[in-house]
């Protein structure tokens, strides 16, 4: 068993609200939504964050960009979202496995997010 918290959602050892996958990502809502819309998107392969990506990972980077739109528009945020990825130490990434923030609403989201 993996003890990575995102890696065992993944294995669905962990319950999430999932809204979209497919072969290689995975999305479900934030425990914790910072706005009516916060979706995390991952890769389903254990990936720390994205100080340590590399050029085989370029594929699953952008599918999860490419999903983005959709996802926030399935979810309720139907015009425009916000993308974030906090990496390491000082992006106060929290859980090594790296993923996206998707977040939005039917409102803008406001200035850039203190924390998320
Ligand atoms: P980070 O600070 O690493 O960018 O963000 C981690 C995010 O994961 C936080 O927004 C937090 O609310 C969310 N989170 C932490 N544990 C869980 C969990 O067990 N399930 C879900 N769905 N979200 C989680
Ligand atoms: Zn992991």
């Amino acid at each position: 068993m993996s003890d990575c918290l995102f890696c065992r959602i993944v294995a669905g050892e962990i319950p999430s609200s999932k809204v979209y996958e497919d072969d290689d990502i995975l999305a479900f809502k934030d425990i914790h939504p910072a706005r009516p819309v916060h979706i995390l998107v991952i890769p389903k392969k254990h990936i720390t964050s994205l100080a340590t990506v590399s050029v085989d990972d370029q594929a699953v980077l952008g599918r999860i960009l490419v999903r983005a739109n959709e996802i926030a528009v399935a979810q309720g945020s139907p015009d425009g979202f916000r993308v974030i990825i906090n990496t390491g130490r000082v992006g106060q990434q929290e859980v090594p496995h790296l993923h996206a923030h998707i977040v939005g609403g039917p409102d803008p989201v406001g200035p850039m997010l203190k924390r998320l």
